[in-house]
């Protein structure tokens, strides 16, 4: 970055003291991830300076020879991973995806069917204060008390009751498998559409350790930045029978121009999502997750559900006599870096609920396997019952170090 440290120092530095962070902390925040040189490259590209408003071949500007060429790559790449019968790579990120989504097929006040923010879903599913839930009647449903977990009838009978126009599968905070079939079923028997947003274990279906929502879905959103380690971007995959009405949602609907370097950047995800040594991490991913939640579980910790099936796990620290809150800023200052989260039927406000979320897939692009898994949650167990005790957390942050300095980052090796 000599450029920037000529002409602006400020930026220049701040962005290292932020590589210096990304390499020495131990992250677990459950949508972060390392990208590789290669992504960071195509994403800093020159392509930055190129509007490409319109889909290849039906450009409103002209000099598009190449940029039509890279989303077209992008696009195969994506059919071809997922199996979808037609994607569109330009949404500028998960949320403006899902409101294109919702241009497609809704008109104001129309009623859909997500998961309960608190619950696990994310703001874009009809949370009060998005834009989806001020536009659409936007109904919820939430986890069974009991078990934590999705509840078939329950979510049947709140479909019959609301009569959704759009029924929405997928989750930011749930450690279990959603039964896609189920889904479409349900969808089918009350004439709703279904749409799955799989933002969070995208990585995990590229690398066929999650079953893949798209042959059940009509349209399937997701982020490109998350568990499956791309720029930050976002991709609709639909069935072709929606692709016009997909298309025109994105562009005019919601967006203008294209980012064409993140488009390129997602081109390059894609292709080293459909490698071997992928597959080796989304395997990885899981494991580690699941050794996380088993190691927790025998120091006390109370996970929802009593444990996990994908890349994330949900802890309830109510036992703990601390709060989510306390709890994350506490680890943070000892270097193991996560977010407070509500759990279901969570009696704490929002911003300091009961519960922690933490997920595996950075640690695991940065080579962590059990044995440092093991490693992380003894940290975690100290620090929470030492959330206090500023010298203890101290002393924790440079182990920490010491821990991350053998395993380099991608991107980050020149550390
Ligand atoms: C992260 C996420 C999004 C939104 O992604 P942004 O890129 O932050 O807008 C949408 N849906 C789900 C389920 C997510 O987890």
């Amino acid at each position: 970055m000599h450029s920037m440290k000529n002409n602006d120092p400020e930026i220049h530095s701040l962005i290292q003291q932020e590589e210096q962070r990304q390499a020495k902390k131990i992250r677990l925040i459950a949508s972060e991830n390392y990208v590789s040189k290669a992504i960071l490259e195509a994403s800093g590209s020159i392509l930055t300076n190129k509007y490409s408003e319109g889909y290849a071949g039906k450009r409103y500007y002209e000099g598009q020879q190449i940029v039509d060429q890279i989303e077209e790559l992008a696009i195969k790449r994506a059919k071809d991973l997922f199996g979808a019968e037609h994607v569109n790579v330009q949404p500028y990120s998960g949320s403006p995806a899902n409101m294109a989504v919702y241009l497609a097929f809704l008109k104001p006040g129309d009623t859909i069917l997500g998961m309960a923010l608190p619950h696990g879903g994310h703001l874009t599913h009809g949370a009060k204060v998005s834009i989806s839930g001020k536009y659409f009647d936007a109904q919820s449903y939430e986890l069974d008390r009991e078990t934590g977990r999705l509840n078939y009838d329950a979510i049947r009978q709140k479909a019959k009751d609301v009569k959704p126009k759009i029924i929405i599968a997928g989750h930011s905070a749930y450690p279990r498998i959603p039964d896609f079939k189920i889904f479409r079923e349900i969808a089918d028997e009350v004439g709703a559409l279904l749409m799955v947003d799989m933002a969070h274990f995208a990585g995990l279906v590229a690398g066929g350790v999650h079953p893949s929502p798209v042959p059940y879905a009509d349209v399937v959103t997701t982020t490109t930045h998350k568990s499956l380690r791309g720029p930050r971007g976002a991709m609709i995959l639909c069935k072709q029978k929606h692709a016009a009405a997909i298309d025109k949602a994105v562009f005019p609907g919601v967006q203008g121009g294209p980012h064409d370097s993140t488009t390129a950047a997602i081109a390059v995800a894609l292709k080293e999502a459909s490698s071997d040594s992928f597959k080796d991490y989304a395997a990885q991913v899981v494991k580690n997750a699941s050794v996380l939640a088993t190691s927790l579980m025998e120091k006390g910790f109370h996970l929802i559900t009593e444990g996990t099936e994908n890349h994330l796990l949900l802890v309830d620290l109510t036992n703990k006599g601390l709060s989510g809150k306390q709890a994350a800023k506490a680890l943070d200052k000892a270097g193991i870096v996560m977010n407070c989260n509500a759990v279901p039927y969570d009696t704490r406000k929002p911003f300091d609920p009961s519960g922690i979320r933490m997920g595996t897939p950075a640690i695991t692009s940065r080579g962590f396997k059990e044995k440092e898994i093991i490693q992380v949650s003894e940290f975690i167990d100290q620090v929470v019952h030492n959330f206090e005790d500023e010298q203890f957390l101290q002393q924790t942050a440079e182990k920490v170090e010491k821990l991350c300095s053998a395993f380099p980052a991608p991107g980050l090796e020149h550390l």
